[in-house]
């Protein structure tokens, strides 16, 4: 627990009676009980445990990148929002979560301080032998959860992959269920006119994340949107290219409020669609046959 309140987890924590630890109510002031919770990080568990842990349970794998985020972002951002999306999730519906990988696909912000990146055939091997591993042991449903725009090409190709080999492999992306008229309603017009990159809205998701490591008073607003075409092309800028400050849009405009309601819908909406793969015979999550 750090210093303000928060649990590691950046989640706020009621403090608890030694009778409600005895019983195995509630940590982290949520509502999972600490032996379904015991058996829900891979990497907490004994051998003996996984093997009862992962049966039937859909694997959520975190992943995300190690990458300039601003001067007002850790460099963690993405791989801990993917992380403590799905550390959310596991408080609603029973999963398996496995250890996060930190590092993904960010040369283009090779500019900036920090930022380290693996070539996207390593990426995507890597994760290929992640699963086929998790394979071997009975897995067939995974969830990669991803932090990370630059990974999401290379996800795409393992997840069809996979499906060749028998096993379901979604990748699930927090920003994919905030459309913009969500955007405008959460932050208002201004802060939603352009997202992409430690702009309002991922500002937003880090106050109410991991506050702990904000540093919103470093935050530049810069009005240019995402690696912008020259007429229709795509010229493969690096970010350093279009912004000084690493960022685009207005995260002086991020409020803590918004970022309670994007992660609220995020979570949701990943335990939704674990629960839609949960619901499939697994043979309709993988390639059917010739036709007849
Ligand atoms: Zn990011």
């Amino acid at each position: 627990m750090s210093e303000d309140g928060l649990s590691e987890d950046g989640l706020s924590e009621d403090a608890l009676s030694e009778d409600e630890l005895a019983e195995g109510a509630l940590l982290h002031g949520a509502t999972y009980l600490v032996g379904y919770r015991a058996m829900t990080r891979l990497r907490e568990l004994t051998w003996p445990e996984a093997r009862e842990a992962l049966r039937d349970r859909v694997v959520l794998l975190p992943v995300g990148s190690v990458e300039q985020h601003g001067r007002h972002m850790p460099l963690a951002t993405d791989h801990i929002t993917a992380e403590r999306i799905a550390f959310l999730a596991e408080e609603r519906h029973p999963v398996v979560i496995a250890p996060t990988l930190a590092y993904g696909i960010s040369p283009h912000h090779r500019q900036f301080w920090g930022t380290c990146w693996v070539r996207s055939e390593l990426f995507r091997d890597f994760m290929l032998d992640i699963v086929r591993s998790l394979k071997s042991h009975g897995v067939m449903r995974v969830v990669v959860v991803n932090g990370h725009g630059g990974n999401s090409a290379a996800l795409s190709e393992v997840g069809q992959t996979l499906r060749q080999e028998g096993v379901s492999l979604a990748v699930y992306e927090w920003w994919r269920g905030i459309d913009d008229e969500f955007s405008r309603q959460i932050l208002g017009e201004a802060a939603a006119a352009i997202t992409g990159h430690a702009c309002a809205l991922e500002t937003s998701v880090g106050l109410q994340l991991f506050p702990e490591w904000m540093k919103p008073e470093a935050a530049v607003d810069v009005p240019v949107g995402w690696a912008p075409p020259v007429h229709g092309g795509q010229v493969h800028f690096d970010t350093v290219d279009f912004t000084e400050h690493g960022n685009v849009g207005f995260p002086t405009l991020a409020r803590r409020e918004a970022g309670v309601a994007v992660v609220e819908r995020a979570v949701s909406n990943l335990v939704a669609l674990v629960r839609w793969i949960e619901s499939r015979p697994l043979s309709e999550l993988l390639a059917r046959p010739h036709l007849g």
